[in-house]
């Protein structure tokens, strides 16, 4: 359990080349344990423009875990132990279409979920809950996302754009990219389910911003070899750290007037008498007393 420390109300989850946020003042590293195991990694605190933030390497320090192995429920049960009430996820995704091109930066909308293994929620053991999901993401957390790669002048995706999350981890095959795409579909990636769904639960505002690295594997003759892959990641690892920069004082002045952060007010379907009894409560009180602890 967390000790007694200064909430942190922003964090950032990294994904494949974001293994750390370089900007980031002050830092020190906590250990946390939560009652669905340990986290990818300690978490890092620290400040960027004096607001505090927590920053998570969702694939653990030295990249060691699969995306069907994170721990998804340990990460964002500890981020909202330390009081996280926004998360902004980086993942590096393929494109699926022509013009979201490497080094592009896309805020997707929607997500389509393809995983098949993965343990997608909090709730059960007593306790049902069905949290509306149409819009995967914050919007009001979009919209302050989309205004800074507006203002770095970063090449952007922001409207009408679906990320389809795969399991891996294995890239997708000619047939599945093309459906995909077929699809209309934007980008592919394995790791926004069940980050999102998560988040969500966890009453969490939570948006994604996906650094593209290729074209997947539709666009035949186009594709590229590791040296250039590693030359774009690398490149969008710098142009997240500007983004970084600019975006976390935004999102501490963001008022925070989403349905995100009340979302489980009505989800709950369990009878009230029979909630606080059941086996997963004690794992749950962190987002129920609210609720059903009056
Ligand atoms: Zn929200």
């Amino acid at each position: 359990m967390v000790k007694k420390i200064e909430p942190v109300k922003i964090a950032v989850i990294g994904g494949s080349g974001i293994s750390e946020i370089s900007g980031i003042e002050n830092v020190k590293e906590i250990e946390i344990d939560t009652p669905f195991g340990k986290p990818s990694a300690p978490i890092t605190i620290g400040t960027v423009d004096n607001v505090r933030v927590a920053f998570l390497p969702r694939h653990g320090k030295g990249h060691i875990i699969l995306p069907s192995e994170i721990n998804v429920r340990a990460n964002i049960y500890a981020l909202k132990s330390l009081g996280v009430e926004q998360i902004v996820a980086l993942t590096a995704v393929g494109s699926l279409q022509e013009n979201i091109k490497p080094k592009d930066f896309v805020i997707p909308e929607q997500i389509f979920d393809r995983t098949k293994n993965r343990i997608n929620s909090f709730f059960g053991n007593g306790i049902v809950a069905h949290i509306g999901f149409a819009d995967p993401f914050c919007n009001d957390l979009r919209d302050i996302i989309h205004k800074a790669v507006t203002e770095l002048a970063i090449q952007h995706h922001f409207s009408n754009t679906t990320y389809v999350c795969i399991e891996g981890p294995q890239f997708s095959t000619r047939a599945e990219s093309k459906v995909n795409r077929a699809n209309g579909f934007s980008v592919v990636g394995m790791t926004a389910i069940p980050e999102a769904k998560l988040a969500r639960e966890a009453e969490i505002c939570y948006a994604n911003v996906s650094l593209v690295t290729d074209y997947d594997v539709w666009k035949v003759g186009d594709e590229v070899g590791v040296d250039k892959v590693l030359e774009v990641m690398e490149a969008n690892a710098n142009t997240c750290k500007k983004l970084i920069k600019n975006l976390i004082p935004k999102m501490a002045q963001r008022e925070l007037k989403c349905e995100c952060q009340h979302c489980l007010q009505y989800a709950v379907q369990s009878a009230p008498e029979t909630v606080t009894k059941a086996p997963a409560y004690k794992d749950l009180a962190l987002f129920l007393d609210k609720y059903f602890k009056k």
